[in-house]
């Protein structure tokens, strides 16, 4: 059986939790601090605040930005559904805008047509890790006087003509699900160059504590959303061998391309060198007639696979009751969702399986075309 994906877990994390649990301080700790720190180095941000999912911190940017009630934010259909909902919980509207057919990513030439006089903030997430046209996004987000915020959930080790994603928006987001490029377990990593933005989303997330008054003080209506010292000091464990994973899923990628390249019929992800994708998934398309025949077929051969983003978040049943959405009203993200299927992606997945991987289908294709 060949996964889907698998955490790239060592001695390391284990001793790191290990070493937590002995120490008797399980949150709120030392190894929070050392992270937001060392991640914040990292990315090239002033601030981190270290929270207990990407979603929870999503919610937080939207909060720290004062999005309410009425106001709209300009964001893509073709996601994984947080990057919606963390609108939806402060009764703010999204706004879907569709995709550039090559990278996943949000259209930036179809933004302005979307921006009202309600339009706060753009919401733009780094699909499967390769980032957006940050060049333009950020110039139409000037001068409209809008917020941006980055989903990077997907794009840790990304980065856009030599400038890691997260560094561009107001505010931006990692997430470190067992799928991610790194993982904590449960986490996410809210990262910032604003300190008001920084110190409300470490209040938030803390019951809205206040960092210099009592533990029994609450200075704004917060919320549990913290990241304990296991997770953290399994995140510290990750970030210490971040080049050697990083460098692994870069080659793994490298290898599927010059593999699967021979394969007709599918298309592979493209590559832009001057802005490497962190490569969160590896995504290929099909014919949409033929994409969940290739995934039970592979099944069938004991490899995971897997639609994505299939259906699109305004296809989302709950979007469909809220809003009324219909097929047709983003035609690029929808034809993609039919098209697309991430195939075992992890450090640990050897060259003889990606042959496997390879093998298994240029058969079904082959079938299913035949
Ligand atoms: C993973 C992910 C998130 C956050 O996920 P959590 O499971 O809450 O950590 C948010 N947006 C996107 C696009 C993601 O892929």
């Amino acid at each position: 059986m060949i996964p889907l994906a698998k955490p790239d877990i060592g001695a390391k994390e284990i001793k790191g939790v290990v070493d937590v649990l002995e120490s008797g301080i399980l949150s709120l700790g030392p190894k929070l601090k050392e992270f937001e720190q060392q991640f914040s180095a990292i990315i090239g941000t002033s601030f981190a605040v270290g929270v207990n999912s990407g979603t929870s911190g999503l919610h937080l940017c939207i909060k720290a930005l004062g999005i309410k009630d009425g106001d709209e934010v300009i964001t893509t259909p073709f996601s994984f559904v947080a990057s919606a909902n963390c609108i939806l919980y402060e009764r703010a509207t999204p706004v879907f805008v569709d995709v550039e057919e090559d990278t996943f990513n949000i259209n930036p030439d179809l933004i302005e047509k979307a921006i009202t006089p309600r339009t706060k903030a753009i919401l733009i997430v780094h699909v499967f890790g390769q980032s957006c046209d940050m060049d333009k996004i950020m110039e139409i987000a000037r001068k409209h006087n809008l917020k941006v915020i980055e989903d990077a959930c997907e794009a840790l080790f990304g980065s856009y003509r030599g400038r890691n994603v997260g560094t561009f928006g107001d505010v931006a987001v990692f997430a470190f699900y067992p799928n991610k490029q790194i993982t904590t377990g449960e986490g996410g990593m809210i990262v910032t160059d604003n300190k008001q933005i920084a110190d409300y989303c470490r209040s938030a997330a803390n019951q809205g504590r206040s960092s210099n008054l009592q533990w029994l003080t609450h200075d704004i209506i917060g919320y549990n959303y913290r990241l304990d010292e296991m997770s953290c000091a399994l995140g510290l464990a990750q970030l210490s061998r971040i080049d050697t994973i990083s460098g692994k899923r870069k080659t793994i990628a490298e290898r599927y391309i010059r593999e699967l390249s021979s394969i007709p019929g599918l298309v592979l992800p493209k590559v832009y060198p001057g802005s490497p994708s962190g490569w969160f998934v590896f995504a290929v398309r099909t014919r949409a007639a033929i994409r969940d025949h290739v995934i039970r077929k592979l099944q069938e051969k004991g490899i995971q696979s897997k639609a994505y983003f299939y259906p699109c978040i305004h296809l989302q049943p709950a979007y469909i009751q809220l809003f009324g959405y219909r097929e047709g009203m983003f035609p690029v993200a929808e034809k993609l969702s039919k098209e697309t299927m991430v195939l075992p992606f992890y450090t640990a997945l050897e060259e003889k399986d990606i042959l496997v991987v390879k093998q298994a289908l240029a058969e079904s294709i082959m079938e299913l075309q035949g």
